[in-house]
């Protein structure tokens, strides 16, 4: 294990605390990431004890470097604090009011970085491991779980890099496919930012048995002069590299658009960008030499993935080069494309609304491992696993809160409103927002809009928090 701070790990019996009629028993959480000790946190202000289960230092992960509950893996980033126009900044807002303490324990290792929350990030997995220990509620274990238990209130918040011992367990409750190893996101634009004077929705053939879904897809058309800078542009474009530890060959099923194109310059016309089946509503006598094809991402209808566009492309990179896009020139993107080590469930079948896996609802999922991304992301759905779970060991039931807030808006989506088929990892962002009447769409009317998103996700979060 390379330098840096192991836990000091309690032993002996796990808490419990004596309650009117017995004593209650503890929630049991597996994995101290993030989402593992915000929920652990959480359970113990509740007046609920818990013991947490986590494997480092005694099994190492490819990315993790100390023992510390909460060690940030990568950047030191919980990426913008501004809680009017940033989605991400609306989710600090919720979790600081929630009483979070990632979020408090950011605050106080807070660096200097413009509009974002950047962290001392050992000074801060120092002070979460710290307040978690001292804690008398919650004992901390230094065991690897790999069997999933059958019986007890369980949350499983075991993030991006699971186990394989516990992988395994988990799939052979889930079934193979519903358990992924890596994802492959393909951006995801705001509808009402694509321009249908250029595109038109189509399936390819028309196929599908209702209107609805003979105009399920997006199609913006290429001349043979743009796919060919496209593909220029995509062979120049600055790429990332894999991590250490992760394996390129796993894929191979979902290849990075780029690769596709060094294996030839005809080999996405003949791939994603095939133009077959598709006739141009604007221009019905003229044959597109190549079309992307973007495909709905959510109930609402207000995001959508661009097809097979799975990428590595680095981010300024992607923006550039998929504006060029006829369509898509003044796209905003909700996320944009990456290929990750990443285990993730396919929430949207697995997990009820109260996180629950449905086959045994003993579990309690929570963090990356549902199908979020990102470190505050996964964070907010340990905070609410964690209140969830605290709930039920006192026999009460806790609803999620309204889908109108950005705590809200994330669990709606892993759990339901996301399209299950093609469910890939999802950060915060306001396409998962219901819309608004009355407030202009498209890139334009995000001044009015976003203070308007904002300010509706604080007043419904308060009230959900006050009714508890
Ligand atoms: C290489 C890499 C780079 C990343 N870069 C970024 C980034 O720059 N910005 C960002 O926001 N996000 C990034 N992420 C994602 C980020 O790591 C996650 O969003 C976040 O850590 C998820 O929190 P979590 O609690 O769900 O999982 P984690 O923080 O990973 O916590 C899970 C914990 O469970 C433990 N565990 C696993 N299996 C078991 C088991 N069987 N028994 C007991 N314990 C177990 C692990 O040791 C770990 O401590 C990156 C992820 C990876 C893999």
């Amino acid at each position: 294990m390379p330098s840096g701070a192991a836990l000091s790990f309690s032993k002996g019996q796990p808490a419990r605390t004596a309650i009117a009629g017995g004593v209650m028993q503890p929630v049991n959480i597996i994995g101290a990431g993030l989402a593992g000790s915000e929920a652990a946190w959480q359970i113990a202000r509740a007046g609920v004890p818990v013991v947490l289960h986590e494997m480092r230092p005694k099994v190492e992960t490819f990315a993790h470097k100390t023992g510390n509950c909460a060690e940030m893996v990568c950047s030191n980033s919980f990426r913008s604090d501004d809680d009017v126009m940033n989605a991400v900044g609306q989710l600090h807002w919720e979790m600081r009011t929630a009483g979070g303490l990632i979020m408090s324990m950011a605050d106080k290792h807070r660096l200097p970085a413009g509009g974002a929350l950047a962290v001392d990030r050992e000074a801060f997995a120092e002070s979460v491991t710290a307040a978690l220990t001292a804690d008398p509620l919650i004992e901390i274990r230094a065991t690897e779980i790999t069997e999933l238990p059958t019986d007890g209130n369980w949350i499983v918040a075991t993030g991006p890099l699971t186990s394989d011992n516990l992988a395994a367990a988990i799939r052979k409750v889930t079934g193979t496919d519903a358990l992924a190893f890596f994802d492959a996101i393909a951006p995801i634009v705001h509808a009402d930012t694509i321009n249908m004077d250029v595109a038109w929705e189509q399936s390819r053939y028309d196929k599908g048995e209702t209107e609805a879904e003979q105009r399920a897809y997006i199609n913006c058309p290429m001349t043979r002069d743009q796919y060919e800078a496209f593909i220029d542009a995509l062979l120049a474009a600055d790429k990332t590299e894999f991590h250490e530890g992760e394996t390129a060959g796993y894929f191979d099923g979902c290849l990075p658009i780029e690769v596709m194109a060094e294996r030839g310059r005809e080999t996405l016309r003949f791939g994603p960008m095939k133009p077959v089946g598709l006739t141009n509503a604007h221009k019905p006598d003229e044959k597109a030499y190549a079309v992307v094809q973007l495909r709905r991402d959510n109930a609402l209808g207000t995001l959508y993935n661009i097809v097979g566009f799975q990428t590595k492309m680095k981010y300024g990179a992607q923006t550039e080069v998929f504006r060029m896009i006829p369509g898509l020139e003044n796209a905003s993107f909700a996320r944009l494309g990456g290929i990750h080590r990443n285990s993730f469930l396919n929430s949207p079948t697995l997990l009820d609304d109260r996180m629950r896996l449905r086959p045994q609802p003993n579990l309690r999922f929570a963090g990356q491992v549902t199908g979020v991304e990102g470190y505050v992301e996964s964070a907010s759905m340990g905070l609410l696993a964690g209140r969830m779970a605290a709930a039920q060991a006192k026999g009460q039931d806790l609803a999620p809160p309204p889908f109108t807030t950005a705590m809200g808006a994330l669990i709606d989506h892993i759990t339901g409103g996301a399209e299950a088929k093609t469910f890939q990892p999802m950060n915060v962002n306001f396409g998962l927002f219901p819309p608004l009447e009355d407030v202009r769409s498209g890139r334009r009317g995000r001044k009015d809009r976003y203070p308007a998103y904002t300010q509706r996700a604080k007043d419904d979060f308060s009230s959900w928090l006050a009714a508890q």
